[in-house]
């Protein structure tokens, strides 16, 4: 019976080892990773290898965009190599799902994601945001617009003066959304008729 030490949680309940696995998703308590392992056991030997190869999938295909640093699983995302979008204009974000809360709102440009916002005093300075990738494309010539569309936090705001402190001396526009978006509010869950307000309104946050 015994595992013998074969690296497969040998001594590890195997139900509580999965509960454990599923506890530490966000929003997830011990009683909900509970029911999720339960409700897993009881689907056929199918659901449970569809789940792990797809756990597994997407750590081994998914990365960021070698040009805007979405997540994708080729070498560039589908919104860049879309022809039909508008080139010159850049949507900056700070992470994915609010990529796609922007997209929702019907911005047909191209995007930046940051993958966080600079947070001095939580070490998050930026050098581990996506910074750098941003000023090369805007160096390149071909962005006319760069629309910094981070939330109106605290860090949302210090990020977006950091931005136009670094972008307006490569004489890029460099416009902020308006604040339609309710303060504090995470522009994830704005509404997409807010969001897409909130882009029209967009004002220059200075000479570029
Ligand atoms: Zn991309």
């Amino acid at each position: 019976m015994s595992l013998g030490g074969s690296g497969r949680g040998s001594g590890v309940d195997p139900l509580q080892r999965l509960v454990d696995a599923l506890k530490r998703l966000p929003g997830i308590g011990g009683k909900t990773a509970q029911r999720l392992a339960f409700f897993i056991l009881r689907q056929p030997d199918d659901y449970a290898h569809e789940l792990a190869a797809a756990l597994v999938d997407v750590k081994a295909r998914i990365h960021e965009c070698a040009i805007c640093c979405n997540l994708t699983a080729d070498t560039t995302c589908s919104f860049c190599t879309d022809a039909r979008r508008t080139r010159g204009e850049v949507c900056v974000v700070a992470t994915v799902p609010e990529l796609q809360a922007v997209e929702k709102s019907g911005f047909r440009g191209l995007y930046h994601v940051l993958h966080g916002l600079l947070a001095p005093l939580e070490g998050i300075g930026p050098s581990e945001l996506r910074v750098g990738r941003l000023l090369e494309r805007v160096g390149e010539g071909e962005i006319k617009e760069v629309i910094v569309a981070t939330s109106p936090t605290v860090e949302g705001e210090t990020t977006a003066l950091y931005l136009h402190k670094l972008l307006s001396p490569l004489g890029v526009r460099v416009t902020r959304i308006a604040s339609g978006v309710p303060i504090g509010g995470d522009l994830q869950y704005a509404d997409q008729a807010t969001l897409a307000r909130a882009l029209e309104g967009r004002r220059d946050m200075g000479k570029g």
